[in-house]
């Protein structure tokens, strides 16, 4: 499963600021020619995301809502506050290309600090992991649709497009009881024509980590802490035991910054747009 994750090309910090009608050429373009440009601006690590922020109903306290009830295991449900994001800093860390064999230790590093998170996952790696999928829901994390196979969509013709959505959608509610309701395709390749097939938010990332790349988590650690802000959509992927390695560090570091951990969904307030890079950041009070 390396190979998906080692694929992903950097271009997508290419397109930034980008509107969803450019959006489709701009991919086309920085798939067949990713240039020396694009992969410098994405070892730069993070951009400004399009803001299209849509919040909560306020809660009585400012940002922070009642704990919700309690888990009993490890990665259950923890008590943390729902948040809004208009109004506390939030990060949404998201994991590609599992389940796999560190998800695991991965969820529990997320539990220690309450952190939630998103999972975009492979339908094929779903039908291996179906235990692992199922911890990862009773954790309250949230999971997206990353296709079947890892497919290349914008080669595909639309009934490829669709099956690979569908059949994944299949796995994860057989394994897991939930319909994914975010879609993230994979090397964040997409087109008018593939969007026409994925009738829910694509998620798109402002951070790109290149773990996939750097196979240690030290430099994982130190390139994240560095790229994210307020509102960022980070891209990790879970099947690297480096990039779980990098975990508890920035985890702490983030959290002592005063970030709050949250699902995409959560990010934009239960309304994540029709394409996602990043939220706005919370305003100032
Ligand atoms: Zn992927």
């Amino acid at each position: 499963m390396d190979v998906w994750g080692r694929s992903h090309p950097p271009f997508l910090a290419g397109a930034k600021r980008v509107t969803a009608g450019v959006l489709a050429a701009a991919l086309l373009v920085t798939l067949t020619a990713a240039t020396g440009a694009a992969q410098a601006a994405a070892r730069a690590g993070t951009r400004a995301a399009p803001s299209d922020a849509l919040g909560v109903a306020p809660p009585d306290t400012p940002g922070v809502a009642p704990f919700e009830a309690l888990g009993d295991s490890a990665t259950e449900a923890r008590p943390r506050p729902r948040v809004d994001c208009r109004r506390v800093k939030c990060v949404a860390l998201t994991f590609d290309d599992g389940p796999g064999r560190h998800t695991g230790t991965l969820l529990r590093h997320l539990a220690k600090y309450h952190a939630r998170a998103t999972f975009f996952v492979l339908g094929s790696n779903v039908v291996t992991y179906p235990r692992v999928l199922r911890r990862t829901v009773a954790a309250g994390h949230e999971i997206g649709n990353h296709t079947w196979s890892h497919p290349l969509l914008t080669r595909l013709p639309a009934a490829r497009v669709r099956s690979q959505i569908a059949r994944t959608d299949r796995a994860v509610k057989a394994a897991a009881g939930v319909m994914p309701h975010l879609v993230r395709p994979p090397y964040g390749a997409f087109n008018r024509a593939v969007r026409r097939q994925i009738a829910r938010p694509i998620v798109m990332w402002n951070v790109d980590t290149l773990d996939w790349r750097y196979r240690n988590s030290a430099t994982v650690a130190r390139r994240t802490l560095r790229s994210v802000r307020p509102g960022s959509i980070v891209l990790f992927h879970d099947i690297h035991r480096t990039t779980v390695g990098a975990m508890p560090r920035v985890l702490k570091s983030l959290a002592k910054r005063g970030y709050h951990f949250v699902t995409v969904s959560e990010l934009f307030g239960g309304r994540p747009p029709h394409v996602a890079f990043g939220a706005a950041p919370p305003k100032k009070h």
